[in-house]
């Protein structure tokens, strides 16, 4: 079962959200700080993070960004306040995966957990049968190998002429979907189902997808700003092009 590391620093918020993950029977971990939270994700190496904005010694985004900076690929969801806009853009631009407002309903946070595991490594296989949509080779465990990228689902990693890119699972998640289908253009809302695995609202999820589409480039492409893999097709969304030899 999935190890998730819960950060936050109010003891009530915390004590509910490690009773209804460790109902679902997740082991659990906690950190009331920052850096705690950074010493354990680097030392137990959690599944999943769902780490809080606002806490002593060093703050969510500097956790996440030091943490991606290191090289650490698991899904880090950051919880963010409602009427903070910026910081969930923020943070998923440091390189969180996803974002839950405070406040929010604890069948809101377990959806999320899960739709943020569902295709990581540990829970392939128990959610294997509940899985309709189609999947990408790549979450096969399969190779994929398009250009100088090899994409390659047993690592949950690309590489660019052999040079590992260090992906997130997000990350990862989208590059694999967007290259199965190559060719082919998926709006914004369509990544938000199928990669993200959940109904787009439309504006802030917008934003959700394009800022991990530009997080994906940095890594992906030779030159961020002309992108040769991932497209942008104005006004329709975004598709992965198959480059000419
Ligand atoms: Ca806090």
């Amino acid at each position: 079962m999935a190890k998730i590391l819960v950060v936050e620093d109010e003891k009530s918020i915390c004590d509910i959200i490690v009773f209804n993950l460790a109902r679902e029977g997740y082991e659990i971990l906690t950190a009331q700080d920052g850096t705690r939270a950074y010493e354990l994700a680097l030392s137990d190496l959690p599944d999943l993070i769902l780490l809080d904005v606002m806490l002593p010694k060093m703050d969510g985004f500097e956790v996440c960004r030091r943490l991606r900076a290191k090289g650490a690929q698991m899904p880090v969801i950051m919880v963010t306040a409602r009427e903070e806009e910026n910081d969930r853009v923020l943070g998923l631009e440091l390189g969180a995966d996803d974002y839950i407002t405070k406040p929010f309903s604890m069948r809101e946070l377990q959806a999320r957990v899960r739709a943020n595991l569902r295709r990581s490594a540990i829970s392939s296989q128990s959610q294997s049968q509940s899985d309709t949509g189609e999947r990408t080779d790549a979450a096969h465990g399969e190779l994929l190998e398009v250009g100088e990228l090899r994409i390659d689902g047993r690592a949950m990693d690309a590489y660019r002429n052999g040079q590992a890119l260090g992906l997130t699972a997000r990350e990862f998640e989208l590059l694999s979907f967007l290259a199965r289908f190559r060719g082919q253009v998926f709006s914004r809302r369509e990544l938000m189902e199928r990669v993200w695995n959940y109904t787009s609202l439309g504006g802030d999820d917008d934003r959700t997808v394009d800022v991990t589409v530009n997080r994906l480039r940095g890594k992906v492409e030779r030159d961020p700003s002309t992108p040769k893999y991932i497209i942008t097709r104005r006004g329709a969304g975004y598709m992965f092009a198959e480059p000419e030899a």
